[in-house]
C-alpha cells in the first residue's frame, strides 16, 4: 500500500466558466492523507467541500490540478479505469444513507461486494465483521425503514467500506442525526475508520467532532488551510 492514499494538487474548478455567472469554487486546493489519517473538513455551506469531495472521489474532474489515489495518478485517466479505481479504493457516505429499501442491512453491505467479484460466503462474513464493529449485528436481517436513523448510518458507512477501499471520503456523516446520537454514531465511524486502518477525509461543520480527527483543514475562499 502506498503511504500516501490520497494527495490533490493545485486543484481548481469553476462552474459556469466565461459566464456573468462563474464561480471559482475551488482556486487551488493542496491536500494530502497518509494512510491511516483522518482529516476533518471543515467549511461552511457553500464553500466547496462537495465540490471537492466529488473531484477526490473521481465523481468530477478538476479544471486543472492532480488526483492520486493509492498511488495511482487520476488526472485524465480513462473512464474505464476511473470507474474501477472509484469503486475498489473510494467509499463515499452522505448526509442520508442512501441505503436500498427492499434489502435488509446485511444484504446492503453485501450487494456492492458482490458486484466486485467476491464471493457470497466471504461478502456475507465481511458484511458480519463490519456491523459488529459498530454494533448492530442483531439488525442484519432488518431493512433501512426498520432501522433508527442512527443504526440506518452505521449500516451506510459499513457499505462504503465494504470493498476495503483507501479512502473514506464523509459528507456531513452525522449532519442529519440529533446532537446525542450524532456523537456515538460518529463514534463508531472512528472506531471502523481505526480498525479497518483506512485514510478518511470527513467534512462537518460540528468543532467537537473536527477536534477529534487528527488533523483540521479549514476550506476558505477555495483554499485549504489549517483551522
Ligand atoms: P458545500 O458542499 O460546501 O455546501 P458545494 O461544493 O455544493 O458547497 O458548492 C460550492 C459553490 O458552487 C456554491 O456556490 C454552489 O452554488 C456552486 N455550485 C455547486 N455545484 C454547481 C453546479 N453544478 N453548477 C453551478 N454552480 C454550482
Amino acid at each position: 500500500m502506498s503511504e500516501v492514499s490520497l494527495r490533490l494538487v493545485g486543484v481548481t474548478k469553476t462552474y459556469n466558466a466565461g459566464t456573468p455567472a462563474a464561480v471559482d469554487v475551488l482556486r487551488g486546493v493542496d491536500v494530502s492523507l497518509n494512510t491511516g489519517e483522518v482529516v476533518a473538513l471543515v467549511a461552511p455551506s457553500g464553500a466547496g467541500k462537495s465540490t471537492l469531495l466529488h473531484i477526490a472521489g473521481l465523481l468530477d474532474t478538476p479544471d486543472a490540478g492532480t488526483v492520486e489515489i493509492a498511488g495511482a495518478d487520476m488526472t485524465g485517466g480513462a473512464d474505464r479505469k476511473r470507474t474501477t479505481v472509484r469503486r475498489d479504493e473510494v467509499g463515499f457516505v452522505y448526509q442520508f444513507h442512501h441505503l436500498l429499501p427492499e434489502f435488509s442491512a446485511q444484504e446492503n453491505i453485501v450487494l456492492p461486494q458482490l458486484a466486485a467479484g467476491v464471493s457470497r460466503r466471504v461478502a456475507d462474513a465481511r458484511a458480519r465483521e463490519l456491523l459488529d464493529i459498530v454494533g448492530i449485528v442483531p439488525r442484519a436481517h432488518h431493512r433501512p425503514a426498520a432501522l433508527s436513523g442512527g443504526e440506518q448510518q452505521r449500516v451506510a458507512f459499513c457499505r462504503a467500506l465494504a470493498n476495503q477501499p483507501s479512502v473514506l471520503l464523509a459528507d456531513e456523516p452525522t449532519g442529519n442525526l440529533d446532537p446525542a446520537t450524532s456523537d456515538t454514531v460518529f463514534d463508531a465511524l472512528m472506531t471502523l475508520v481505526r480498525e479497518t486502518g483506512l485514510s478518511a477525509l470527513i467534512a462537518t461543520h460540528n468543532m467537537e467532532l473536527a477536534s477529534r480527527m487528527d488533523r483540521q483543514l479549514r476550506m476558505d475562499q477555495g483554499v485549504l488551510t489549517p483551522a
